[in-house]
């Protein structure tokens, strides 16, 4: 069944409107007709079986025919990625949505190449976000927060019961050591660095603000992918794989 994004303030009693883009795909893109079923996600976890009424003017009417809500993880994993070049910060939003990341923070750190906070990427971020939760069936979605430096992202840890930073230079210390099978824990914050990586002054400041930094093994993981295979470890570590999809 096609799944649609639709703004919760326009779901009343037993019917909604879908409008804007979501509209414009279903209308002039697809278009679907009256009498098409169709599941529909308002983003905060509740997904509604709906079928088409009426269609036009940029507008859809459905009629809602059950809802269910979604429970959320057992544990919310946000992650820090440094700004990447290229189409990677794109890869990397898609794939943290499939995997069930809750908050990404994008940030700048030392050794970026890219530096300008003020790029207006978050808006281009959040719709793929929303793609990406349509396609992997996610009924919430997760939050970009504007870009913003290394320090006051450190700063932010102060929220989160776990603090990772991976880091390339770290030899000992496992994602196997911090989170013990059976460790229930609120929330989790991983930082990933840039494709220069991180220094170790950031280390150390991470360190005071509470950070442990964590190896992913003896190899250098590209950036990109230090974050989409660090992601999916610490979900299977934290028992995100196994619940009912978010
Ligand atoms: N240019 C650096 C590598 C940076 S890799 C160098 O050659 O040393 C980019 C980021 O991915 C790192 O900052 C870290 O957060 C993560 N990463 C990559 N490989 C890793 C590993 N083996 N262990 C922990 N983190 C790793």
């Amino acid at each position: 069944m096609r799944r649609f994004f639709i703004d919760p303030a326009t779901v009343g009693d037993a019917k909604a409107t879908i409008t804007g883009d979501e509209a414009h795909h279903i209308c002039d893109v697809l278009r679907l007709k009256p009498g098409t079923d169709v599941e529909l996600f308002d983003g905060n976890g509740n997904i509604h079986q709906a079928r088409i009424q009426q269609t036009g003017k940029g507008r859809v009417e459905v009629a809602i025919l059950a809802t269910r809500t979604a429970t959320g993880s057992a544990t919310r994993l946000a992650i820090g990625v440094a700004l990447l070049t290229g189409k990677k910060m794109d890869l990397v939003m898609q794939k943290a949505t499939e995997l069930g990341v809750d908050t990404i923070y994008p940030f700048v750190s030392r050794h970026c190449s890219i530096k300008e906070k003020n790029a207006n990427k978050e808006d281009r971020w959040q719709r793929i976000i929303m793609e990406a939760c349509k396609q992997c069936n996610r009924p919430t979605v997760p939050k970009c927060a504007p870009v913003c430096d290394l320090a006051d992202l450190l700063a932010t840890g102060a929220t989160y019961a776990e603090r990772i930073i991976f880091w390339e230079q770290e030899r000992s210390r496992t994602l196997h050591d911090l989170l013990p099978a059976a460790t229930p824990r609120p929330s989790a914050l991983a930082l990933f660095g840039p494709e220069g990586g991180f220094n170790s002054e950031e280390i150390s400041h991470a360190v005071a603000a509470g950070f442990t930094p964590v190896s992913l093994g003896s190899r250098i993981l590209r950036a990109e992918t230090a974050v989409i295979g660090g992601s999916a470890i610490l979900q299977f570590l934290l028992g995100n794989l196994n619940t009912t999809p978010r």
